[in-house]
């Protein structure tokens, strides 16, 4: 995907997230110079698999498993530093070498204890009506970013500056949480000792993430920009209110780093095969319990992050032409094309309906989109073990068909098909396209 046209390529979920970003983005890590996040904090949850050994990152670019990439959190990221000393921690045990290698913006906003309070307290008010937030704190933390009430990395060096935050916010919380009728409480004092145990180490990590990336692309460097969740939880563009609180598109990209949207040369979404989502909101394709648990557990759709059952559904073809469209995607990754191997049949909706006429635009507000009707197309499986082809040519014919299908429903091209967790298990498509294999 990298070349010496494509040097800034951002990776984004074109679902609900969980699409398998994290093994795309190790797969493309190899050739970049700089892995950066933008968005998002440790709500998000990558596995990526090298050979025998797993790693889940939730805050770190997956970039982190070469030896050589420079991996950033941008000023887009909400940290949470405990989660990240931890997460270090956990790589350094198991042999990764750091040093020099983790870059944070003072820009960035951290996520404070009492941000996983207020989540976890709100979540609970809001009984059936519950959003399903990972209870990180994530969008507590990025409503102090827009209230202006914000903790940022940079403000550490200045602990008198921290405490008058810190007891601003958890003044805010208190209030917060007696409105809601809920015991907990915070104390700014606590806070601080918890910020202390962080504090040196957060400001070793930072740097100016833009000036930096602004810099490597200066100098023909190649940089991948790693996104989280996916473009059906943008605040903006997801199914609103059943979302996550940044902005999760492409174009949050340039904004979570730094960089202007002209540097980006490449957008890549990374869709599966079929769909999920995690949590509440409607889901159209979403399967009855018999099929679903069967994909469930054939594709291990489980959160990363939480453990929570993923709600498994087929291709969402309109899903995908509206995230091709609000991302500008100029190519697509599928993964989890094995999961499907042992179906007889695999659907696809190509279309909405809504009392029976076509649905036009894709619906926005979530009320549209929980009463539409999917159109499907029934496809015929191909009931043969794909987990050992690593070209388009090796792929059954029916597997083969069922990518230009998906190809045409989401009118994007594919690029990229994975069918199994090792990083090996990837077919590159050559820009001949599907139909040449
Ligand atoms: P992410 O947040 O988008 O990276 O998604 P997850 O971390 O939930 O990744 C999805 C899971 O699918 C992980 O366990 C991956 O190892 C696995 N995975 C990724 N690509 C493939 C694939 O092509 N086939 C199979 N069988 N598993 C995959």
């Amino acid at each position: 995907m990298f070349s010496d046209d494509v040097r800034c390529l951002v990776v984004v979920g074109a679902q609900w997230g969980d699409e398998g970003k994290g093994k795309v983005v190790d797969v493309l890590a190899e050739q970049a110079t700089i892995v950066a996040r933008y968005q998002g904090g440790a709500n998000a949850g990558h596995t990526v698999r090298v050979g025998e050994d797993e790693f889940i990152l939730h805050l770190i670019p997956s970039g982190i498993l070469y030896p050589e990439a420079r991996c950033l959190l941008g000023n887009g990221v909400v940290i949470d530093p405990w989660t990240l000393a931890k997460e270090m921690a956990g790589l350094r045990e198991r042999g990764i070498d750091l040093d020099g290698r983790i870059g944070i913006s003072r820009r960035a906003h951290l996520v404070l204890p009492y941000h996983r309070t207020l989540d976890a307290a709100q979540e609970r008010s809001r009984g059936s009506a519950k959003i399903g937030t990972t209870g990180r704190g994530i969008g507590p933390t990025y409503r102090d970013k827009i209230a202006r009430t914000g903790l940022r990395v940079g403000d550490l060096k200045d602990l008198k500056r921290t405490r008058t935050i810190v007891s601003d916010g958890a003044n805010r919380a208190n209030v917060v949480l007696r409105g809601l009728k809920d015991e907990a409480r915070v104390e700014c004092d606590a806070v601080m000792s918890s910020i202390e145990e962080v504090r040196s180490m957060m400001l070793d990590l930072c740097a100016d993430t833009g000036d930096e990336i602004r810099a490597e692309l200066g100098v023909g460097g190649r940089v991948l920009l790693e996104g989280a969740q996916g473009a059906m939880l943008d605040v903006d563009h997801g199914t609103y209110p059943f979302v996550t609180s940044s902005t999760t598109t492409a174009g949050g990209a340039a904004v979570g780093v730094g960089i202007g949207p002209t540097a980006i040369d490449e957008v890549l979404g990374v869709v599966k095969a079929y769909i999920t989502r995690v949590g509440a909101g409607p889901l159209p394709t979403e399967l009855p319990e018999k099929e679903a648990e069967r994909l469930r557990q054939l594709g291990g759709e489980f959160g990363a992050t939480t453990g929570r059952p993923r709600r498994p559904g087929w291709f969402d073809g309109p899903v995908a032409r509206y995230a091709s469209g609000v991302n500008g995607l100029t190519a697509l990754a599928i993964t989890k094309l094995d999961v499907l191997d042992t179906f007889d049949a695999v659907k696809i909706a190509t279309g909405y309906e809504l009392d029976g006429a076509p649905v036009g635009a894709f619906p926005d507000s979530v009320e549209d989109l929980g009463a539409v009707v999917p159109v499907y197309e029934t496809c015929s499986g191909w009931n043969a073990d794909t987990t050992g082809c690593r070209t388009m040519g090796e792929l059954p014919t029916a597997a083969r068909q069922y990518l230009g299908r998906l190809e045409e429903a989401s009118g994007t091209p594919i690029r990229i098909v994975g069918v199994g967790a090792a990083r090996g298990a990837t077919i590159r498509v050559s820009d001949a396209g599907i139909a040449a294999a």
